[in-house]
């Protein structure tokens, strides 16, 4: 695409028109209540809480995309001067509410832009979203994904956030005497703390502004400001600590529950039966009944990073698989990750080269997917079948389970150290030479 015509989460000068894949900070960067560069595209449940993060933000700058039509505009070619249409597709991104992908095509040819995704395989919202994106492809190829590639890494494996919804549920159901801390965002986890509120039947605190998003959100009444309606709480992730932890237990029996697909930084205290079996089963103990079994399995998932931390993988982001399947249902020419300022950032292209049309053999180093389906085949054909082969992904995922190779030898050092600096791209800026 011509320099000049349009940004993704980029907010400098220079773009025609500029569009928003949801509302996280990493995304907004320069964005400000003043910011009035150009038109702004957005989901619309970003439009309706857009004036709570940016107040006095000039509203008339703000278009709404709606998801799965597509949208038409003219922009003007800057070297030209002539008119070019770009046609723009949002897709449910099922990262954050009003998190959206960007589709574009036009006489550039077409790029998919992911912003922050999580791609499950097992929600009806994510069969949706997958039916949409093979809809609006079609047998079109995507000459560029541009894509979340936060945990493009084979340690990264996640269970469904349905799972791992239940195993908070279940951790704070096995600390009936315990007040609850949870670590969340501004924006996002909001079906989590809805899931517990269901299960545990409880309302859950937030702080006053989440209440209003909670509020714009149509969630009016599993969240309340008053400490004495519950004992869990959902507090901003900057002010979970174990300092927190510790100030809290010093008054009342606290833990702490963090949900992320990051790890901890310290080394997790041992996660078995013995150590972690009895906060689990003590509420049943008493009955005489074992508790584990609402696990389900899953267990080994939870890790115990403190005495009053517990570690939960419940993500927003894809995890690897996932960034395989996706990619796999794609199948672009090429591709680039968005998140580039991360301690363990890996080039996609690197485990993923091979799953692009236009292979990069000096990287497929261990790509064991080889589309060998030839050019003859209808690309939207080739799509389906990506997806009736969904077996190999769990069978390599398996595989990397029980190896637990980290293939990168990359170590993660510090929790706040893997955050996103910046993401987003003015997209005639990158450079695909690497
Ligand atoms: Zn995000």
């Amino acid at each position: 695409m011509e320099r000049g015509l349009i940004s993704v989460d980029r907010w400098s000068d220079g773009s025609q028109a500029y569009f928003l894949t949801h509302l996280h900070s990493d995304h907004t960067r320069g964005l400000t209540s003043s910011w009035s560069k150009g038109p702004l595209f957005c989901s619309r449940i970003t439009a309706k809480l857009f004036p709570l993060r940016f107040p006095g933000f000039d509203l008339s700058l703000l278009r709404v995309i709606d998801v799965e039509s597509w949208h038409s505009f003219s922009l003007i070619s800057p070297s030209s001067g002539s008119n070019t249409v770009l046609h723009v597709m949002a897709i449910d991104a099922h990262h954050c509410p009003g998190s959206v992908m960007f589709l574009f095509r036009g006489d550039f040819g077409c790029l998919l832009y992911t912003g922050d995704f999580r791609w499950e395989g097992t929600s009806k919202r994510a069969e949706r979203a997958r039916a949409t994106l093979l809809n609006a492809l079609q047998d079109n190829a995507v000459d560029v994904l541009y894509l979340d590639n936060t945990y493009c890494n084979p340690s990264y494996e996640f269970p469904s956030r349905e799972v791992a919804a239940q195993l908070v549920a279940d951790i704070i159901a096995a600390h009936p005497e315990h007040d609850i801390i949870i670590g969340i965002h501004d924006l996002g986890k909001e079906e989590l703390l809805v899931h517990i509120a269901r299960a545990l039947n409880i309302k859950i605190w937030v702080w006053p502004e989440r209440l209003q998003t909670m509020h714009l959100l149509g969630l009016n009444d599993v969240f309340t400001t008053k400490t004495d309606l519950t004992r869990v709480r959902a507090v901003p992730r900057y002010s979970f600590s174990i300092n927190t932890l510790e100030g809290l237990n010093s008054i009342c029996p606290t833990i702490g529950i963090m949900p992320s697909g990051l790890p901890w930084t310290v080394k997790p205290i041992e996660c078995d039966d013995k150590h972690f079996g009895s906060p689990l089963t003590h509420q049943n103990s008493k009955s005489g009944e074992i508790q584990m079994g609402n696990l389900n399995g899953n267990l080994g998932l939870v890790k115990k990073f403190h005495k009053y931390i517990f570690s939960v993988p419940y993500s927003d982001h894809s995890c690897f698989a996932e960034i395989q399947s996706f990619i796999g249902l794609v199948q672009p020419n090429n591709m680039k990750g968005i998140v580039s300022s991360s301690s363990c950032y890996v080039d996609p292209i690197y485990y993923f080269g091979c799953l692009c049309k236009a292979s990069q053999p000096a990287k497929k180093l261990h790509c064991k997917h080889e589309n060998k389906k030839g050019g003859s085949q209808a690309l939207a054909v080739r799509r389906k079948l990506y997806i009736e082969s969904g077996k190999l992904t769990k069978l390599e995922t398996q595989r990397r389970k029980d190896r637990k190779a980290d293939y990168f030898g990359v170590r993660l050092k510090r929790f706040h150290s893997l955050r996103r600096i910046q993401r987003g791209a003015k997209i005639a800026d990158i450079d695909f030479s690497d």
